[in-house]
């Protein structure tokens, strides 16, 4: 890797009890039916699509999905409305029905009596010293109103680490996208290295908004007993959106007030009003103008796709929450991002637009991909590699590349195993997120972490002395100046020099 410095300590085992020693790391140079949604059907469907070809015929048919369980090279399952359907039958892909009807699959998910709850909030505070909770009224999830009401409790609470809510702009339905920093000392920029976290730019995936509120709780309750809690909030600013698409999540709330609504765009509606033709799919928006309209087919351009769709919209940024995220984007100084989506519990990296091409900084995205995935299980790679179908109008190739900003490091991570998961899964899953979460904060300025260690022999004997290597990199974006490792011996036995 370029300008990529591994530093090597080597010690001999003697006589000093500790060793403090500087070293400067180098930086990673670093559908119109005018029927509701309510009413409209999805069924679980194992799509056999295993190569290109079939990708290709499926695309040709008009059905783009988006977030599917698959076994590559054999078959996907998603979640698809009946108008899906029927474009994979025009298609000719083999499919067979999984789960008949959504709705009743998600009410007959087991819901959680309040000794569970509290069973599961002990538990967290057990695990990650967490006492708040991120339980909502919507199945265990949070309604929009509820989260705008939980980021100004956050604000009553902690008001020393994040910000009164602020708008990056409005939506179709006049709704404001809210913002808060979360830094030590928020109330104005600090130039600390930024970070830009959002979630729920799909409507009907409120596990990735969960998962992010699990983490603020987690640096807030732990800025005293934890000290990657208080470095993150002493040398990082993070820029978190919990809803970045209004709009959606409050039509799934207003149509399935229990949770399970699968409206997945804006709201976008052309005139006469139809809940099918219009809606266009943030993620599927965003430019540059290449990246949007690539050739590999991974967006619909019907624009009666409905709000299930991933209709990209007229134009790279033709939609009003995309405007206001570029603007926003554009005005700051991120340097890494997360764009939280569920599910399929994946990490995916850009490019998207010309998967499997990786940037030219793909042996850094690794370098996370992997060490995030060592702690979660998750499965990591290009939008191919993980959900096993094209993307393109994605946040994360304009977030990496454009003329408008400095280069950001973003990452997708897809959590769970279902747009909506079970009550009880609300909890464990955001605590799987929880070092991924802390992982994208911390590499976004140094971050010098340990790689491996070795002593020079396997037994030592009394009086003898010998050498341990400690290997460290800066697998952060900025360079890391005046680094400071302590080395302490376990017990009175062993003596470390001064070098
Ligand atoms: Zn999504």
């Amino acid at each position: 890797m370029k300008s990529y410095k591994t530093t090597v300590l080597t010690l001999a085992l003697f006589t000093i009890l500790s060793v403090t020693a500087y070293f400067t790391f180098n930086a990673f140079g670093f559908e119109e039916q005018n029927i509701t949604e309510a009413s409209q059907k999805y069924s679980q469907v194992r799509i056999f699509a295993a190569n290109d070809n079939d990708f290709k015929r499926l695309s040709d048919a008009g059905l783009h999905i988006d977030h599917a369980n698959s076994k590559l090279g054999h078959f996907l399952d998603a979640w698809l409305s009946e108008y899906e359907i029927d474009l994979l039958r025009k298609s000719g892909v083999g499919y067979e029905i999984l789960v008949d009807d959504w709705m009743t699959y998600y009410n007959a998910q087991p819901k959680m009596t309040n000794a569970e709850m509290n069973d599961q909030m002990i538990q967290t505070y057990v695990k990650d010293n967490i006492t708040h909770s991120i339980y909502g009224s919507m199945g265990g999830y949070m309604t929009y109103n509820e989260v705008v009401a939980k980021l100004d409790s956050l604000r009553m609470w902690y008001p020393q680490f994040i910000s009164e809510k602020f708008s990056v702009g409005t939506t179709y339905e006049n709704r404001q996208m809210w913002c808060v920093r979360v830094t030590n000392g928020p109330n104005a920029p600090t130039g600390r290295p930024e970070v830009l976290m959002h979630a729920l730019i799909h409507a009907r995936e409120p596990e990735s908004m969960e998962t992010q509120f699990y983490y603020m709780f987690w640096l807030f309750e732990n800025y005293n007993s934890d000290p990657i809690a208080r470095y993150i909030l002493n040398n990082r600013e993070i820029y978190w959106i919990p809803v970045f698409n209004a709009d959606g999540y409050v039509h799934n709330q207003t149509t399935n007030p229990t949770g399970g609504g699968m409206w997945r765009a804006n709201k976008h509606l052309t005139s006469p009003p139809s809940l099918t033709c219009g809606p266009v799919d943030p993620n599927r928006n965003f430019g540059t103008y290449q990246f949007w309209n690539s050739p590999n087919g991974g967006s619909s351009t019907d624009a009666c796709s409905g709000g299930q769709g991933t209709y990209r919209g007229t134009l790279p940024f033709s939609e009003l929450e995309t405007q206001n995220i570029k603007a926003f984007v554009n005005s700051r100084n991120f340097k890494t991002a997360f764009s939280a989506h569920t599910y399929g519990n994946f990490l995916i990296k850009p490019w998207c637009w010309q998967d499997p091409v990786g940037t030219p900084d793909d042996a850094i995205f690794n370098i996370f991909l992997n060490d995030m995935k060592a702690i979660n299980g998750y499965t990591a790679g290009f939008p191919s590699q993980t959900v096993g179908y094209e993307v393109r109008g994605g946040t994360d190739d304009w977030y990496y590349n454009d003329s408008g900003h400095t280069k950001i490091f973003s990452i997708t991570p897809e959590t769970g195993t279902s747009f909506w998961p079970a009550q009880n899964q609300i909890i464990p899953l955001a605590q799987g997120m929880l070092h991924a979460n802390q992982y994208i904060t911390l590499v976004a300025g140094p971050y010098v972490n340990y790689l491996s260690s070795a002593f020079n022999q396997p037994t030592y004997t009394p009086g003898s002395s010998g050498s341990f290597k400690v290997r460290f990199q800066n697998k952060g974006v900025m360079t890391a100046n005046n680094t400071k490792i302590i080395l302490t011996p376990a017990n009175a036995n062993v003596t470390i020099p001064t070098q």
